[in-house]
């Protein structure tokens, strides 16, 4: 079935969901996005998302040309119109239509395209036997580059690391920043757990701020979990009884080896199952 996808102010037909060629979300991976999941028909921490993409928008001097509310109506209706249940939401705030060159002035109104569809995720068995990654030996943007904190258009550090991981056969892989520590995965944050504590690296080690991160880390503590967000090397990865990452489309899902290394007993561990379904029951609406 055609969907229909929001464009500026409107929905409109899929066939004619068209940007220009000379927007520079095109020309130079100029604009911000969200990647935001939908659960029993409601949109799953829409002003978490919505708050991070004003934020992505500012650290880039984008004015994004519509109210917040507006913003969060137009998704409403965008996931309306499609009748999505459970499904996926693309959220683009692209700089507009300007000049060839890079002046970033001299595109007048940013394009806003939101769009509502099923989701391909990973695959139930995947969640239940965990999953083998590898380190990435492209190094996460530097902070002082493009902050990991703006969710930006441009994600072509990601793609080199994520290309590695496919050379190797593997869904994922680490990202280390400059220094060596861990930043994140391709498209998801890391946790580990040694010794009953939970860790997972601080913002500073250069990861985009997940929201899954946030919900996760809430969840450890109220189950009586220390969490310490300190850096990680490689090697307190292969050491950790559990290592898990979370994402919007990946949720929480179990890491059973890294680089060769078996993590744990080579199954995923029982916090990181115990996140899982407390996760998938806060997201279902089941659990506060
Ligand atoms: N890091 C990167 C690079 C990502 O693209 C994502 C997914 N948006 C995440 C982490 C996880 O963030 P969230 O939990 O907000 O989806």
């Amino acid at each position: 079935m055609a969907l229909k996808i929001w464009l500026g102010n409107k929905l409109v037909d899929e066939q004619d969901a068209k940007i220009s060629v000379f927007d520079h979300g095109l020309l130079y991976g100029d604009g911000v996005f969200e990647g935001i999941r939908v659960y029993n028909k409601r949109v799953f921490e829409l002003e978490a998302h919505i708050d991070r993409l004003y934020d992505s928008a500012k650290g880039i001097r984008l004015d994004i040309p519509m109210s917040r509310q507006h913003l969060i109506d137009a998704v409403h209706k965008t996931v309306e119109a499609n009748n999505i249940g459970n499904g996926y939401i693309r959220l683009i705030i692209t700089r507009g239509v300007g000049s060839l060159g890079l002046n970033p002035f001299t595109c007048e109104t940013p394009a806003i395209v939101i769009i509502a569809d099923n989701i391909q995720l990973y695959p139930e068995e995947l969640y239940e036997k965990g999953m083998k990654i590898i380190s990435a030996t492209t190094v996460r943007n530097h902070p002082l580059a493009i902050p990991p904190q703006i969710k930006s258009m441009n994600y072509l550090n990601n793609i080199l690391a994520k290309i590695e991981a496919l050379d190797y056969e593997v869904p994922e892989a680490i990202m280390y920043n400059h220094e060596g520590f861990v930043a994140e995965a391709t498209g998801d944050n890391v946790f580990t757990v040694r010794k009953g504590v939970v860790y997972t690296p601080p913002a500073e080690a250069g990861g985009l701020e997940g929201i899954t991160r946030e919900i996760v880390i809430r969840i450890a503590k109220k189950e009586g979990f220390e969490v310490v967000e300190k850096n990680l090397t490689r090697f307190d990865l292969y050491i950790s009884d559990e290592v898990f990452l979370t994402g919007t489309a990946a949720e929480v899902i179990g890491i059973v080896e890294i680089d060769g290394r078996v993590i744990g007993d080579g199954r995923p561990g029982p916090v990181t199952r115990r996140f899982r379904e407390k996760f998938f029951r806060y997201a279902h609406g089941k659990e506060k």
